[in-house]
């Protein structure tokens, strides 16, 4: 279908162009020698937080960027936005040494949408993600679990999840495997309590090797529906797999 065809087509196109054009010229203030990436995950190990920012940014200009394609993006960031960026800004100077020039949301609806983040404000941001973790003791919790990268092999998480007190994730046996046109992968899971439809996981998301029968974990998925049939997933850019997650 082209985007002409689609119900707001002629804004989007319009917007599209306004903003890609946008986008290019803001790309471009950093300098053609710049070193620009997409998705590529930044870790601070030694705090247990990870993330993937959409778009980093390194050369005279240095740049953390979220975007954000929803016809519903604000003009101003909401609070769990500005804290992602935040934190992305720690990553980016725990990885490279200083904080990114520009921590920014890029609303296709509204341009480029800059936050503060100076070094207080991100330490703060870095604090409150730990002090969540921290608040609930041993116990997990959606704030403290979601960016862990311990979550495949945490079993009190996994615990967690099967008591319903984590909603982004799921785990079980692979009972089928589907590549789409588009290069996407959907799951039919099944576990002792349910099955499970999981669709537009990335190939790249996905470690280990995809196979009937074996055990998958499978975070920061998005639950869509419930029924006593199965549950309907679909992965995000986020979303992380794998397969034998036990060896
Ligand atoms: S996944 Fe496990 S280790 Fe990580 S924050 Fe949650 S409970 Fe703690």
């Amino acid at each position: 279908m082209h985007v002409s065809e689609l119900r707001n087509g002629r804004m989007t196109r319009a917007r599209l162009v306004a903003r890609g054009t946008q986008l290019a010229a803001l790309l471009a203030s950093a300098g053609s020698g710049a070193d620009i990436t997409c998705e590529e995950p930044l870790a601070d190990a030694s705090r247990l937080l990870w993330g993937i920012p959409d778009i980093v940014v390194r050369g005279s200009r240095t740049m953390v960027l979220d975007l954000k394609t929803g016809a519903d993006a604000a003009t101003d960031v909401s609070e769990s936005v500005r804290l992602q960026l935040l934190l992305y800004s720690h990553l980016f100077r725990f990885t490279y040494g200083a904080l990114p020039a520009v921590t920014a949301a890029f609303s296709l609806a509204h341009g480029l949408i800059e936050i503060p983040a100076q070094p207080e404000a991100v330490d703060l941001a870095v604090e409150s993600v730990i002090a969540a973790r921290h608040a609930t003791g041993a116990r997990p919790s959606p704030e403290g679990c979601r960016h862990c990268p311990r979550r495949f092999a945490c079993e009190s998480h996994w615990a967690a999840v099967h008591e319903g007190d984590l909603a982004d994730a799921l785990e079980g046996v692979i009972s089928e495997s589907a590549t789409a046109e588009s290069g996407l992968i959907a799951l039919r899971i099944s576990s002792q309590a349910s099955k499970h439809l999981v669709t537009g996981i990335s190939d790249e998301t996905i470690r280990g090797d995809v196979a009937v029968g074996s055990h998958v974990r499978i975070v920061r998925a998005l639950q869509l529906s419930s029924s006593e049939r199965q549950a309907m997933w679909r992965g995000g850019k986020t979303t992380a797999v794998e397969v034998d997650p036990l060896g």
